[in-house]
């Protein structure tokens, strides 16, 4: 049994990869949060402007920049603000897998704002066994479009010629990663491998072990160095330059059309993201498993950090929404889900185990998860012990 300790300024645990507390006890997040205070933002947008000046196709015979877009409120807000600041982009967009019908609609929104659109679908046979793979190996299903949202966009940045790619946060910046990650305003290969969530599993391991062929891998390979270096591909942070705020993108997003969900979305207290596939739920129920905390954490502390709610009224919606059974996803039942990638309910359940740190959730004597008759966990404490609500 564990207890976790928590930041004292927003609900992030130690058990979050990369993140570090200081003496205080406040994560880096919420240091890296406070710091955007002391940025000199005009003078960051400058730089932005000088990077944009500098890449935009003078001749006007190829495109300026690639903006990588899923259809949602931040993809939005970076292709709303790239035609602002006048550039004309190639917008590249990666098909999830369980694609929903509000997140085709959100994606369909972005090609009237009056950009060029590529829409590159991934061989869904093989993603479905990837997904099987992904999910028992290293207990996430959506690893293999995890992977190709990174990877698709720079081999179209390498083909095309079209060496800016517009990325839209640092996710190690507001999720609080170390520092040299988090300051970081590019994104190099060494990011992703190290936070594009690749969780180890390579495609070594899926050519030797899962009879997967070399060939059908091409979109989830990263180009090569020589490749990247001849197009001179450099990847920025929108949120580097202008400050980020996924709840204002929302907002400007749904000026220009975006549909949220009409209830917030299970395992999360937000209608405004992550639409675009069913698979998030299970996504997020196994990062609570691993790691005792989901995306209502995630949320409820960029919220906290903005003065939009108090540490005690994020606690208490965390506990009213985080963690459950992913038993539906924007209404389509779990189990139509694993009809798809030919997993059983019982086998579901059995992985669900296999990666749940037993440590931060009560067990019997006999060392099993206790469990409701919803198949809910019971975490051990939601915050720290010494101030325990
Ligand atoms: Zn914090």
């Amino acid at each position: 049994m564990k207890k976790i300790r928590y930041c004292k300024k927003c609900l992030f645990p130690e058990t979050k990869p990369g993140l570090e507390f200081n003496e205080d006890q406040i994560c880096t997040a919420c240091q890296n949060y406070d710091d955007r205070s002391h940025i000199d933002w005009d003078e960051r947008k400058k730089e932005l402007m000088n990077i944009l000046e500098k890449y935009k196709n003078k001749k006007e015979n190829n495109w300026d920049c690639i903006i990588p877009v899923s259809g949602g409120k931040d993809s939005i807000y970076q292709v709303v603000k790239m035609l602002e600041f006048g550039m004309n982009p190639l917008c590249v967009n990666v098909a999830p897998c369980g694609p929903t019908d509000i997140g085709r609609k959100n994606m369909d929104l972005i090609k009237e704002l009056g950009v060029d659109v590529l829409e590159f679908t991934t061989n869904r046979k093989l993603r479905k066994k990837l997904n099987k793979i992904g999910l028992i190996e290293v207990g996430d299903i959506t690893w293999a479009e995890h992977a190709a949202v990174f990877t698709v966009p720079i081999t179209v940045a390498v083909n095309y010629n079209i060496p800016l790619i517009i990325w839209g946060e640092n996710s190690q910046n507001e999720y609080g990663g170390p520092v040299a990650d988090s300051q970081k305003n590019v994104l190099t290969r060494e990011w992703l491998l190290k936070w594009g969530g690749l969780l180890g599993l390579d495609s070594q391991i899926l050519i030797e072990k899962y009879d997967v062929k070399k060939s059908e891998l091409i979109p989830f390979e990263y180009p090569s160095d020589d490749e990247l270096n001849r197009v001179g591909v450099t990847g920025i942070f929108l949120g580097y330059y202008i400050p980020w705020n996924s709840f204002s993108n929302f907002l400007i997003s749904q000026a220009y059309g975006m549909e949220g969900y009409k209830y917030a979305c299970e395992g999360s207290f937000l209608n405004s993201e992550n639409l675009d596939t069913y698979y998030h739920g299970i996504h997020d129920y196994f990062k609570f498993l691993k790691l005792g905390f989901g995306r209502v954490t995630d949320q409820v502390n960029m919220a906290i950090r903005r003065g939009m709610l108090t540490r005690e009224e994020g606690l208490k919606i965390v506990k009213l929404r985080e963690g459950k059974f992913p038993i539906s996803y924007l209404g389509k039942p779990l189990k139509e889900m694993l009809e798809e990638i030919d997993v059983t309910m019982e086998e579901f359940i059995e992985v669900c185990d296999k990666f749940t740190n037993k440590q931060l959730f009560l067990c019997d004597e006999n060392g099993n998860l206790v469990k409701d008759k919803y198949g809910n966990l019971s975490k051990i404490n939601y915050d720290n012990v010494e101030d325990n609500i």
